[in-house]
């Protein structure tokens, strides 16, 4: 028996809306796309969404569409994928990294604001922060825009985990406390259209800039078209630079008939996280702390050992569980540490919260179809060589 950390759920259901599709004149840039839009709007009280192909796509074509480029900077933390900072350097931007929060281990609100004071006295203020709202228990957002208010920074908010999640009592995605937020329907995500993401706004220009880097940068709007002789077709044009990132309407079918269980999906999560919490409070780790502002969609579930209580270190319990079938993984390791990333000058030691964290975080299986059985065996076997 293998148990992996997360996984999909696909019911009867998603098949049977993806079938119709199937069955349907137009597998991409249907009707079924703008439904999908409609409907995660609808959930998430955002006022535009546009579905793209990956999260990490949506994460460029944000950036593209707040203007980032070549000499500007672009901040996030270094416990995330490593899609959050790439993005940047996708548009020749320069990237640095916030250390994270010990509880939360979320980019640190305190770390944030000493390293802006010294950014502006040094000139080099950045342009856009990407807070990562890590397993979906949501950054604190309300610090964070006044912070971008005070020094003139955009936000896009990676929610790649934390879809269904809430943030004082209003859903993630609403786009409350930020320009853009990015969701991914990744199959190891909360709800999944194989490969796919959303950017999601409440500005009607970005949204529209989003929908034209999504699609070659072209229009079809006359509006927004040079004048161009009479005699020649012109029924489209292309405007800015764009790439086709689009959704195709069979992955908008899934993601559409998944969404509808969206609510249920986060019950049965808290629901395993809640006997985590139960059933691991006496072993040597710490369980995942949960900010009074936040309700965690629980992507993941993350436990950080207490080595100094532990004979063994971190790589040999997650071989060991992993030997014995428990996919256990880690999320994550720094970005700046990857080798690419201290090819550019980053070395260890930069984020030392981060590196702490990295040393000593697992994440454990969670997901809906997780049976009772399944977190029995999961938490006996931790009891056992947890020690
Ligand atoms: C999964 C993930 C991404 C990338 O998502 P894709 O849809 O696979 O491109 C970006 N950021 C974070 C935090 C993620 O977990």
């Amino acid at each position: 028996m293998k148990i992996k950390y997360g996984r999909q759920e696909i019911t009867k259901d998603d098949v049977a809306a993806v079938v119709d599709v199937l069955n349907s004149d137009l597998l991409t840039q249907g009707p079924v796309v703008p439904s999908f839009e409609k409907v995660t709007c609808e959930y998430t009280g955002a006022k535009h969404a546009v579905a793209v192909n990956s999260a990490t796509s949506a994460l460029h074509i944000a950036c593209m569409a707040l203007d980032l480029g070549p000499g500007d900077w672009l901040w996030t933390c270094p416990n995330t994928f490593v899609a959050t900072s790439n993005c940047a350097l996708y548009c020749g931007a320069k990237i640095d990294f916030v250390d994270i929060d010990p509880q939360t281990y979320n980019i640190s609100v305190e770390k944030l604001k000493k390293k802006l004071e010294i950014a502006e006295q040094n000139k080099n203020l950045p342009k856009i922060l990407v807070p990562v709202h890590l397993s979906g228990q949501s950054c604190e957002m309300k610090e964070i825009k006044s912070l971008s208010k005070k020094y003139g920074f955009k936000i896009i908010e990676d929610a790649s985990h934390a879809i269904g999640g809430t943030y004082k009592n209003m859903p993630v995605g609403s786009c409350f406390y930020s320009d853009i937020t990015v969701f991914s329907f990744h199959p190891v995500k909360i709800i999944t259209t194989g490969e796919g993401g959303m950017a999601l706004t409440n500005d009607s220009i970005l949204a529209n800039k989003l929908r034209q880097h999504r699609s070659h940068g072209i229009t079809s709007n006359p509006k927004e078209m040079i004048e161009r002789p009479d005699n020649e077709i012109w029924n489209y044009q292309q405007i800015r630079l764009g790439y086709n990132y689009r959704m195709t309407d069979i992955a908008a079918s899934l993601g559409l008939s998944q969404i509808k269980r969206l609510k249920e999906i986060i019950k049965q999560r808290h629901k395993i996280a809640d006997r985590y919490n139960q059933e691991l409070n006496s072993l040597p780790l710490r369980t995942p702390w949960q900010h009074p502002d936040t309700f965690s969609s629980y992507h993941l579930y993350i436990i950080r050992l207490d080595l100094e209580k532990i004979t063994k270190t971190q790589p040999q319990i997650h071989d060991e569980l992993c030997d014995l079938g428990i996919m256990v993984n880690l999320h994550y390791i720094p970005v700046y540490r990857q080798p690419f990333y201290e090819k550019m000058g980053f070395e260890a030691g930069y984020c030392l919260e981060s590196e702490g964290y990295h040393r000593e975080a697992l994440s454990i299986p969670i997901y809906p179809t997780l049976t009772q059985e399944e977190q029995d065996h999961v938490i006996n076997t931790l009891k056992k060589i947890i020690v």
